[in-house]
């Protein structure tokens, strides 16, 4: 890696010590223990530019939620295996690096690492790991050789911690392939380092239209001038942006936070595609949404703002995800009630798709 642009060095610059975090902020007693009893399952990794956002003084700020470990990351429930998306996701691996659970498309991982350590992240506890070379060609081979995939999603961890570089040599090893029609790629890496979005990486990109760009925002806070300043460099220069995030308690289950949120990615040009709740994987329930809130929550949307401000709500059931829009909040309730993870296989939807096309 070189280090000669800023993004690098602000990505060298993350904290990663309860003594580096408490010069600028004040930790709980709880705070501390959890940093102390997480430091090797999901240690804390937060970056400067993320801590400048928070309020120091203010424990229920919920950007502290989302980046300092608390004891509740401690409670897994006795049955928590059941509802781990992670675990389910290990079925539905044909190589290292590859998720392909749904026909057409399929999950690319090149790097598991992250320039900051989110609190509620389901692949939380996974080490650091960059693919081999060796593991790159195998990946890259099971696509070429799968004429059906037309949807490539490079994700991670996050594919935007890997330098200019070995991003171009995903992106452009996956254009290449010609039955590929859409590369999208997921990052919260810019919200963490607005100064990751460079006029290089931008043209880069650009090369390998269409490129559909998928942030993850949690909260309009961390919209800062830097990071709009690139949203709209990538605007310019064609890549379509989509917004999908989860939805999480004490930190963005309120409608008027949802609203600041869509309206302003709406006025960068990057659309509200889906919000995801009901995902569970260990160590995350304090972070889990009621059922009928998090309908209400995104019904309370409709009619107040521009239609496409308003993202589906998804979750997944029976290892397929599922649109929950137009649902009612007794039937929302019930689903999430009633979803049996335990067993998940083929995906009811692939089970319909699979059946003989209308003439
Ligand atoms: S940046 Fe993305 S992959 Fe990394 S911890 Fe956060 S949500 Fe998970």
């Amino acid at each position: 890696m070189k280090h000669g642009d800023r993004w690098q060095r602000d990505y060298e610059k993350v904290i990663t010590t309860q003594s580096e975090l408490e010069r600028i902020i004040k930790l709980s007693d709880g705070e501390r223990n959890a940093i102390e009893e997480l430091r090797t399952e999901y240690p804390v990794k937060i970056s400067r530019h993320y801590l400048s956002l928070l309020d120091p003084n203010d424990p229920d700020d919920p950007l502290r939620k989302v980046v300092v470990p608390t004891m509740d990351e401690m409670v897994h429930r006795t049955d928590g295996h059941k509802d781990d998306v992670h675990a389910d996701e290990a079925k539905f691996q044909p190589c290292p690096g590859i998720v392909h659970r749904y026909p057409g498309k399929l999950l690319l991982m090149p790097t598991l690492g992250c320039p900051s350590h989110c609190r509620f992240c389901f692949r939380k506890g996974r080490k650091v790991q960059h693919l081999s070379q060796k593991d790159a060609d195998v990946a890259l081979d099971y696509i070429r050789n799968d004429e059906s995939i037309r949807d490539v999603i490079i994700t991670g961890g996050e594919p935007l911690f890997l330098s200019d570089e070995e991003l171009h040599f995903w992106v452009s090893s996956v254009r290449a392939i010609e039955h590929v029609q859409i590369i999208r790629i997921t990052s919260r890496a810019p919200i963490y380092v607005p100064s990751r979005i460079t006029q290089s990486l931008v043209d880069m990109l650009a090369e390998h239209r269409p490129i559909y760009m998928i942030f993850s925002f949690l909260h309009a806070r961390e919209l800062t001038p830097e990071l709009e300043k690139g949203i709209r460099m990538m605007a310019d220069a064609g890549i379509v942006m989509l917004q999908q995030g989860p939805l999480l308690k004490g930190i963005n289950d309120d409608p008027h936070v949802m609203k600041e949120l869509n309206e302003r990615l709406v006025a960068l040009q990057v659309i509200p595609y889906y919000t995801i709740w009901g995902i569970s994987s260990p160590g995350t329930e304090h972070f889990m949404v009621d059922g009928e809130h998090a309908s209400n929550l995104v019904a309370a949307l409709e009619n107040t703002t521009s239609g496409f401000c308003v993202p589906h709500l998804i979750t997944i059931a029976r290892g397929d995800k599922v649109r929950m829009m137009g649902w009612s909040p007794d039937k929302a309730a019930a689903h999430l009630r009633n979803r049996p993870r335990a067993g998940a296989s083929t995906p009811i939807s692939t089970n319909i798709m699979n059946a003989a096309p209308h003439k």
